[in-house]
């Protein structure tokens, strides 16, 4: 992976990381934030900072074995989270962790949020925001669930705990979490006004046809060994030309 791709996950983080902060969905030191680099290397947000002060020069890079190889930080413990993330997705790039309190408050509850109440976030996140059962942190069984449940969405609601968001890009995962908070949000509301209404199984089958966005921009392939599709993985492997475009228009505007 060429060095400008390092540096532009490097900035991506930081400016994602002062995000999720500046929107309340992380305190104290809540959430986390990597990118795969080449093998299993990770590029990390470390332990025990604030996500509204992290620098660029704080990030960390982890090996297979979690082991800091650059950086002079700690890495954080919900490593797991991520790297179940990776091992189960082969065409995404970012893990965003991050503890939104409307969310929270369905995964507390042990509720799943309501969904799909509405047509447009069917099309962007699929028919399903599943929900991962409790696991106790670093139990198997929470590693396998994860990757269970990315087959069928690209956001998760951790029991108890909070939202895990995957992509091609810090912009694809953020913006995908954003809208499940927003979903949760609504979801309070029509609670609180009256009966939340699902969309119909047929319509909702209707408007899922097309499956959803895919990762993009598609993750680059390098002599990778250590991240093979798990069994029944459903990787995008196609080249997301329009993505990509997209991402040169944005860099050059
Ligand atoms: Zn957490």
């Amino acid at each position: 992976m060429s060095h400008a791709r390092i540096e532009e996950f490097r900035s991506d983080i930081v400016a994602t990381s002062h995000r999720l902060h500046a929107n309340g969905w992380v305190a104290n030191h809540d959430g986390n934030l990597t990118a795969r680099l080449d093998g299993d290397h990770l590029l990390c947000t470390p332990t025990a900072v604030s996500k509204g002060d992290v620098r660029p020069g704080w990030l960390i890079i982890v090996d297979g074995e979690n082991a800091v190889i650059e950086g002079a930080r700690r890495s954080f413990s919900e490593l797991q989270l991520h790297r179940a993330a990776y091992a189960a997705r082969p065409d995404i790039s970012v893990v965003i962790h991050a503890h939104p309190p409307v969310s929270c408050g369905f995964a507390v509850v042990g509720e799943p949020i309501p969904h799909p109440m509405m047509a447009e976030p069917v099309v962007s996140l699929g028919p399903e925001i599943p929900m991962v059962p409790y696991f106790r942190p670093g139990a198997p069984a929470l590693s396998t669930a994860i990757g269970e449940a990315l087959q069928r969405a690209d956001v998760l609601l951790l029991e108890r705990h909070g939202l895990l968001a995957v992509g091609g890009s810090f912009e694809q995962a953020y913006l995908r979490m954003e809208l499940v908070e927003h979903q949760a949000k609504i979801a309070m509301n029509a609670k609180a006004i009256g009966d939340v209404r699902r969309l119909p199984q047929s319509e909702i089958e209707a408007l899922s046809k097309k499956g959803r966005p895919a990762s993009s921009p598609m993750r680059e392939q390098t002599d990778d060994r250590s991240s093979s599709p798990s069994a029944g993985a459903v990787a995008h492997q196609r080249p997301d030309v329009s993505g990509l475009v997209d991402q040169a228009l944005k860099r050059f505007s």
